[in-house]
């Protein structure tokens, strides 16, 4: 064999090499960052922009440095971090976040920011070169827990939030977001242009638990439709007012509960539909309530059934009422429509799954994530991996490392095609 022939034959062993993230690298990066804001309970508490978000951000940027990776922090302090391509293109972006709600577990958002992480480490590890550059993303207040909305970095990123009307957010001490930016020194002037969008998150749902599936390839994420609402009828004595004569606003929010869940049956689909919170008064225990108020939470994947439940819902809670002869009152307070994801990035996460050999199955995310977001500006796609008992913003959710290691392979796969790597 020639040295030319030799070349070409060595060339064509690199290429079909598959690179292999260090999943003991990513564990201990996992627990790592789960010491930052770890809870007496075993849990972590990192509200956004609080001194333990503040301690996650510098640790993290901590790890970026020591890569030489490229880093802006942008208005609303979402922290990218780039590594250099062949050409200088828009990046292909991976990423989650790294807040938490109080007493959360360490795999809700963190996995998506290390596996990342451990994706570029391994790049790195094997000298890979990618055409286009790879970025680490980590997105401001994904959660929520301390300033509203949720998904705050993701919405002013994809320009669904003024940065102005975000930094005015205050929190229950009447802090703002801009100024707890400015404390931690996270506010940034930076801007990145992403070519596409990959996350990889938690399931935190039991659906690939219970059905022993490795990876959920992530179709989309479902619509939410949020109402409070209240019906008003007669305080009365509970001993002398005859059934006949009442009108009982707790009855009445009671029945929309039973008659809501039948909806969300009917309809099918997998419609969820839940009243959350109930509070009569005068909510004491000789009298008929005079009055109830309640919250309700309508979820649904295809937007034609998102639509018609939505309406179902409103007309569902005129007619309690007038069948318990209440007045009532019902506001809209979240319509956040169904989001499809690119149907290539899809079928790309698919075709990873299944060259891994790894067990998988579509669906649709139950929660919100920053790439609901993220799909308005770019192709945008999720990777699932099981959370078990399906629990999640709780110390008790877990994901086995395994699992972890499987979900930052599928990142690896990913991001070797959308970048493309150089030989
Ligand atoms: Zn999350």
């Amino acid at each position: 064999m020639e040295l030319g022939e030799l070349l070409i034959a060595l060339r064509e062993i690199y290429r079909h090499m598959r690179l292999k993230v260090d999943g003991d690298r990513l564990e201990k990066a996992l627990r790592e960052m789960g010491e930052v804001g770890a809870t007496p309970s075993g849990g972590v508490s990192r509200l956004a922009l609080s001194d333990a978000d503040r301690e996650a951000r510098d640790l993290l940027v901590s790890w970026f440095r020591e890569m030489n990776l490229e880093i802006k922090i942008d208005p609303i302090g979402n922290i990218f971090a780039t590594r250099r391509g062949h050409e200088d293109s828009k990046p292909v972006v991976m990423g989650s976040h790294i807040d938490t709600v109080r007493d959360a577990g360490i795999f809700d958002g963190a996995l998506g920011v290390l596996g990342a992480l451990e994706v570029l480490r391994t790049l790195d590890d094997s000298d890979t070169e990618t055409v286009k550059p790879v970025t680490v993303a980590a997105f401001t207040n994904e959660e929520g827990a301390r300033f509203q909305p949720d998904m705050m970095g993701s919405m002013v990123y994809a320009g669904e939030l003024g940065v102005e009307e975000a930094y005015e957010s205050r929190d229950d001490d009447g802090v703002t977001v801009k100024q707890e930016l400015d404390r931690i020194g996270y506010r940034g002037e930076d801007s990145l242009t992403p070519s596409c969008y990959l996350e990889l998150h938690v399931e935190q749902g039991p659906v690939l638990h219970s059905t022993g599936h490795r990876i959920g390839v992530v179709e989309g994420v479902q619509g939410i439709a949020w109402w409070h609402g209240g019906y008003v009828g007669q305080a009365n004595h509970a001993g002398t007012t005859p059934l006949e004569l009442r009108r009982d606003a707790l009855l009445g929010a009671s029945d929309l509960n039973v008659r809501l869940r039948a909806l969300a049956e009917e309809m099918g689909e997998a419609s969820v539909a839940t009243m959350g919170r109930l509070s009569p008064s005068p909510d004491v225990i000789n009298v008929v309530p005079g009055r109830a108020d309640f919250t309700l939470d309508f979820r649904q994947y295809a937007l034609r059934l998102f639509t018609e439940g939505k309406s179902r819902v409103e007309a569902l809670v005129q007619e309690v009422a007038e069948h318990h002869k209440l007045e009532r009152s019902l506001r809209q307070s979240a319509d956040a429509q169904p989001v499809r994801f690119d149907a290539a990035m899809v079928d790309l996460v698919e075709s990873k799954a299944r060259e891994l050999g790894l067990s998988y199955m579509r669906m649709p995310s139950g929660a919100g994530h920053d790439a609901q977001f993220l799909s308005h500006v770019c192709p945008t796609a999720m990777v699932f991996v099981p959370s078990i008992g399906g629990r999640s913003h709780c110390p008790e959710e877990l994901t086995s490392f395994s699992d972890c290691e499987n979900g930052a392979n599928m990142l690896l796969e990913c991001v070797q095609q959308l970048a493309g790597r150089r030989l």
